[in-house]
């Protein structure tokens, strides 16, 4: 079976974790502030902070910009599920903008619209969280200006785009941003087995997310408002949770990060392969990659062009037929039971609809060979030729 994505771990990495099963911190010991310091100089963002998983960071980010009751959300409507959640978390209202179908990500036209409308009907939203989809970073130079026009703030959410580039920075410097949050999924570039990582500028907010993470109790004698009781004491100053990465999951982390170019230097070379074999076929359209944008590649998505919706379903069923996962990354989140149970209807983003009605996930992950692309390509190009 060829699964659409796996992780890759080496002996390093298992060293790594059984060092720490050998040591006298499973948790909150040295081995999360080395993650963050690793991936804070990998990605230039001054600080960063580790949490169990991104959907965390993602709340933790939304909390740190005050998001609240009464607050809107926009994210994109073609993402995983967590994108918007975080913002139903906080007691805000989330709304979603309509994709670019050519790259899968939040369209600027579209977001650009959308505010002037907001603007007039004194609806705006108070953070912006594009996603940086199938690891191809968004337009991130607009919304930026548009966050400076209109006052939001943005939260990337990069769970696909560790190791991806911005006009030559890494994604993650949040360059163009508040705050950047990455997943360390096991289908994810790197893995920590769960975890994820907020990254910022901004000292404050950093401080923040480091309370939130941990029950909002701070034991830095400065932060106290009065005097320390002894040694024993802390304070809770906020309503926090218990969202902290293990020892166990930052020492994989950390091991996984030296790979980091690597894993996406292979992804790119996987998705050259993939664009060649299948440039004679000009009804599968992969997603294209813009000219200042370098794709860490999570996933290699076609978009399969004049096939019915019975038929989609049957080219991906086809694939899994031939033990093939092909996968369909992601149906609008907003035509979720849950999120029409909040009001949305089918037809909201258009652009979103024919792109769920014209997507394939083909498997990419650094451990797949050319022998297997082409059979990949076989498989799909012998459905597409017998099926119509
Ligand atoms: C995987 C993913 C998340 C959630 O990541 P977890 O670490 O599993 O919580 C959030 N957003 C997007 C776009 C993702 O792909």
């Amino acid at each position: 079976m060829i699964p659409y994505g796996k992780q890759q771990l080496d002996s390093d990495d298992i060293a790594a974790v059984t060092a720490v099963l050998q040591s006298a911190w499973l948790t909150q010991g040295p081995q999360v502030p080395a993650f963050e310091q690793a991936i804070s100089v990998l990605c230039g963002a001054k600080h960063a902070v580790a949490v169990n998983s991104a959907t965390s960071a993602l709340h933790i980010a939304c909390l740190a910009l005050d998001v609240g009751p009464g607050d809107l959300v926009w994210t994109s409507a073609i993402s995983f599920v967590a994108s918007a959640n975080c913002a139903l978390y906080c007691g805000a209202t989330v709304d979603f903008v309509d994709i670019e179908l050519n790259t899968g990500n939040m369209c600027v036209n579209a977001l650009e619209a959308k505010l002037l409308i907001a603007k007039k009907t004194n609806t705006l939203p108070k953070v912006v969280i594009p996603v940086h989809f199938a690891g191809q970073p968004c337009n991130m130079a607009k919304i930026a200006q548009l966050a400076a026009e209109y006052g939001f703030k943005v939260i990337e959410d990069a769970s696909h785009a560790i190791g991806a580039q911005y006009q030559g920075k890494a994604v993650g410097s949040c360059h163009y941003a508040d705050i950047c949050i990455f997943s360390f999924h096991p289908v994810k570039i790197i893995t920590s087995g769960e975890g994820g990582m907020a990254l910022t500028n901004q000292s404050d907010v950093a401080r923040k997310m480091q309370l939130l993470r941990s029950h909002g109790i701070t034991s830095e004698t400065t932060e106290f408002n009065e005097e320390s009781h002894g040694p024993w004491y802390y304070q809770q100053q906020l309503l926090g949770f218990n969202y902290r990465m293990t020892d166990l999951q930052a020492a994989l982390g950390l091991s996984q990060s030296h790979k980091l170019s690597q894993f996406v230097t292979k992804r790119n070379k996987l998705a050259q392969q993939y664009q060649k074999l299948l440039a004679p076929f000009n009804r599968i359209m992969p997603l294209q990659v813009q000219a200042d944008c370098y794709s860490s590649y999570h996933l290699f998505v076609v978009r399969l062009t004049g096939l019915s919706k019975t038929h989609h379903k049957a080219c991906i069923e086809h694939l899994r037929g031939k033990d093939i996962i092909g996968h369909l990354h992601y149906i609008p989140i907003y035509l979720h039971p849950f999120y029409q149970q909040q009001g949305f209807q089918p037809g909201y983003c258009e652009q979103a609809e024919r792109y769920y009605q014209q997507a394939v996930t083909l498997p990419l992950y650094p451990g797949l060979t050319l022998k297997q692309q082409s059979h990949i390509v076989q498989v799909l190009t012998d459905f597409l030729s017998n099926d119509l």
